[in-house]
């Protein structure tokens, strides 16, 4: 697991900054219940919640830099709708599975696909951010809500 310190020593190495803002962001994440997304609406919304208010756009920048920073990863879950969750390292790195009627979100893990991503990425010479795999599929739900047709 990531911790705020390990990972801002992280960041200095690689001459990025944590600031207070991009601190309170990540520790939502951290304290995310297991195989929770949010979009940037929601998080808008949480930190509201927490008396920190911060605009929607200054949280979109937020999200998309600490995505390209390596902490946070970028799922496109749903159609034009961009959700994350934090970036973890073997043996917390997931793929997801999702219904593409209900959004029903299901992870799973396969360390085939990190290796291969990994092997890939190396081969070309270029540093690994992160591998992720996404099914869209019909849930068994929504398949039996569209037999009757
Ligand atoms: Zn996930
Ligand atoms: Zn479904």
């Amino acid at each position: 697991m990531y911790t705020v310190s390990s990972l801002k020593a992280e960041l200095n190495e690689r001459g990025w900054r944590l600031t207070p803002q991009r601190e309170t962001i990540l520790q939502i994440f951290q304290n995310l219940p297991k195989g929770q997304h949010l979009s940037a609406e929601d998080l808008h919304i949480l930190l509201q919640d927490e008396g920190e208010p911060i605009s929607l756009s200054t949280i979109y920048r937020n999200l998309k830099l600490m995505s390209r920073m390596g902490i946070l990863r970028e799922l496109e879950l749903a159609e034009g709708h961009k959700h994350y969750e934090i970036n973890q390292p073997s043996p917390y790195h997931h793929h997801h599975l999702i219904c593409v009627r209900c959004n029903k979100t299901i992870e799973f893990k396969n360390d085939s696909i990190l290796k291969m991503g990994a092997k890939t990425a190396q081969k070309e010479g270029y540093h690994l951010l992160d591998c992720q795999l996404t099914i869209h599929a019909i849930c068994p739900t929504c398949q039996r809500s569209l037999l009757p047709m």
